[in-house]
């Protein structure tokens, strides 16, 4: 990870239109390429979310997704073509977003990790994003993200439906995975299963990049404590605020 604090002349055409906001300048810029982001699942939401991160400039990004691509993947996981078939995402993912040419540097773990993989991923993270689609994944991430106290960017699509939000394990008070989902619901509730509209997936996807640049910039509010709700049939965003459970098991044990 670079730590320079001059950006050359190349990065400053390459990111000039951000750069050109006040809430970014030259000193953002330098944040994000000194930024580190983890993401876990590289499908539906983790593909528009690494565009967006990548292009933005983020210094490194740590890509974790075990599976390979299929053809069914291509509705929605922007990052793959016909001939990435059978080949593993992270690394597909990995060489597509080398060629926006800002020399991230990137790290593909192609399998779960472990207990103790995950938390040394997060704990190396300064964000994670987690786009994965079962409940047993989810809930390992929020364990590690919380022991680790990082924060946690957490999306997720089904059919016209979108949800987005934000535990930032920094603080205190905010609440966890746990307490949105305090028992794992039907674990066919995925998109395998149900479907989805692609686009919806590239809508949460893309507002979870947005979410983890203004974390690491520092600006704007974040999600903590607000649950965003998306109904694309209606085309109707709702949001709703998501307390910490004084009784949830992970985060409020003493
Ligand atoms: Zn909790």
């Amino acid at each position: 990870m670079s730590t320079s604090n001059e950006l050359t002349d190349a990065q400053l055409l390459q990111f000039s239109r951000q750069i050109m906001l006040p809430q970014i300048d030259i000193e953002g810029q330098q944040k994000l390429i000194n930024a580190s982001v983890l993401v876990l699942g590289a499908g539906g939401l983790g593909c528009p979310a690494l565009l967006y991160l990548a292009t933005a400039g983020i210094g490194e990004i740590v890509i974790v997704d075990p599976d390979i691509v299929d053809q069914s993947n291509m509705q929605r996981q922007i990052l793959y073509t016909v001939e990435d078939i059978g080949l593993y995402k992270a690394d597909v993912a990995e060489q597509k977003l080398r060629q926006f040419g800002t020399n991230v540097q990137i790290t593909t773990l192609a399998k779960i990790p472990n207990e103790q993989q995950l938390l040394t991923l997060v704990t190396n993270a300064d964000i994670v994003l987690d786009g994965t689609d079962n409940f047993a994944a989810r809930y390992k991430h929020n364990e590690a993200c919380l022991k680790a106290k990082t924060a946690l960017i957490s999306g997720a699509v089904i059919r016209f439906e979108g949800q987005l939000t934000t535990f930032d394990h920094s603080q205190a008070d905010s609440p966890c995975y746990h307490c949105l989902y305090p028992s794992a619901m039907d674990e066919q509730l995925n998109c395998s299963e149900n479907g989805v509209l692609g686009p919806v997936a590239g809508i949460v996807g893309t507002m979870m990049a947005t979410e983890a640049i203004k974390m690491l910039l520092g600006i704007g509010e974040t999600l903590t404590g607000k649950l965003m709700l998306l109904d694309a049939l209606r085309m109707d965003w709702r949001s709703v605020r998501l307390r910490k459970d004084s009784s949830c098991p992970v985060c409020s044990k003493e």
